[in-house]
């Protein structure tokens, strides 16, 4: 039966985890996958989080079965967070949301509802993209194309290329958009231009597909949610797939969602009925802790402010890793102009080296990015910041 199994190709980036961990070298850094760490090299349990799962502790609860759609005070605090909690369409029941597996399970979700209902449709991503989201389009069924995105020669979004790229595109293209925090440029569109790509979305008859996995990594969760309230107020119906693995430290959680907005209550109720189907057929419904964690915080105020204020801290310690990046490059003799590092956004820093020289910063420094030149800012810190940028000014020489 296995007799002519292919082996696949290792993860681009959780692979480089692997080699990562088998290198013996002491002052090694993985700056490879997007996960933050906080200045001691550790991965953070948030303080909120420990305070929510306390209060789950004083009332344990038996683990039945969710509902196939997830945790339902979960869904509601979904729907405040990204789309505000006064907003026109929550309150009047616009929007279908289902908890999911991750940022990762809410895409799945979306992409296996998109195929039945356009099984014609092409999917357009961002050139570049973060890896998976070609792979997940492409197994739910899709041909997947890009758009044109990042300028490299500029470093920034070329915003009329991704127009002409939009405008190119037939009615019914599924385009998936970085909310914020584009992964893995840290470049993302100003207000005017989301405007202008609302409006070619709304003229062209595309569908938006939003992938918001690092709402508050920004600017904060308003700021960072604007896009979304774009496509809303623009009266088009949207997908949302959000993540709260980084947002609150719970990557091994899982715990993300779909949110799809409709034209009418009625609407969105026969698209939850149809979204609850596909999880149901995947994996039936969806686990409990880390969305009671997520709920209770979000739900709780003084839990929701604690949390705001760690995200903060997340976000703020982030900036001050690319001031440091920047100046440590100069110091140690850099002599091109790098402070395009610090008007990334994100976690990522996409840093415009070669693949030869990413590859050096591997095997001469222990330095571990992807072959992209895309760094993750959100894994230095006090100690390795000085070795990182030895690393990479060697390389630049
Ligand atoms: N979308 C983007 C752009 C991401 O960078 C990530 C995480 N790397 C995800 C989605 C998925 O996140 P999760 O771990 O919640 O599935």
């Amino acid at each position: 039966l296995f007799a002519h199994v292919e082996m696949a190709p290792r993860d681009p980036i959780l692979g480089l985890n692997e080699q990562f961990a088998a290198d013996p070298r002491p002052n090694k850094v993985n700056l490879g996958v997007g996960v933050y760490y906080d200045d001691e090299g550790k991965l953070p349990l948030l303080r909120c989080v420990q305070a929510a799962e306390q209060r789950l502790m004083e009332k344990p609860a038996p683990r039945g079965y969710l509902p196939i759609d997830g945790l339902a005070a979960y869904d509601s605090a979904v729907k405040a967070l990204v789309f505000g909690a006064d907003s026109a369409v929550v309150r009047d029941g616009r929007v279908a949301t289902v908890q999911a597996l991750g940022g990762t399970g809410g895409l799945k979700i979306g992409a296996d509802f998109l195929k039945k209902l356009l099984p014609q449709a092409k999917v357009l991503i961002s050139d570049p993209s973060w890896e998976n989201h070609r792979a997940l389009f492409t197994n739910a069924g899709f041909p997947v194309e890009t758009y044109t995105y990042y300028d490299a020669a500029r470093r920034g979004v070329d915003v009329d290329g991704m127009l002409a790229s939009l405008r190119a595109a037939p009615a019914g293209t599924i385009v998936v958009l970085h909310a914020c925090c584009h992964n893995p440029t840290g470049y993302d569109l100003t207000p005017a231009q989301w405007d202008a790509v609302v409006a070619v979305v709304r003229e062209r008859g595309l569908i938006p597909f939003l992938d918001m996995a690092y709402q508050g990594f920004g600017f904060g969760i308003a700021e960072d949610g604007a896009a979304v309230g774009k496509f809303v107020a623009a009266g088009l119906d949207v997908f949302v797939a959000t993540s709260f693995s980084k947002s609150f430290s719970l990557y091994g959680e899982r715990v993300g969602a779909l949110s799809v907005v409709c034209a009418s209550k009625d609407e969105a109720d026969r698209v939850l009925s149809q979204l609850k189907i596909v999880v149901r057929t995947n994996y039936s419904n969806p686990p409990t802790h880390g969305a009671a964690v997520v709920a209770t915080v979000l739900n709780t105020p003084e839990l929701r402010t604690q949390w705001e204020q760690e995200l903060g801290e997340m976000r703020t310690r982030i900036k001050a890793m690319r001031q440091r990046l920047v100046d440590g490059l100069k110091a140690a003799g850099v002599q091109q102009d790098m402070s395009f590092i610090t008007q990334q956004l994100g976690m990522f820093s996409y840093s415009g080296l070669s693949k030869d020289q990413m590859v050096r910063l591997r095997t001469e420094f222990g330095v571990y990015g992807t072959d992209t030149g895309r760094m993750c800012v959100a894994a230095l810190n006090s100690r390795n910041i000085d070795h990182v940028c030895q690393a990479i000014a060697a390389v630049l020489r």
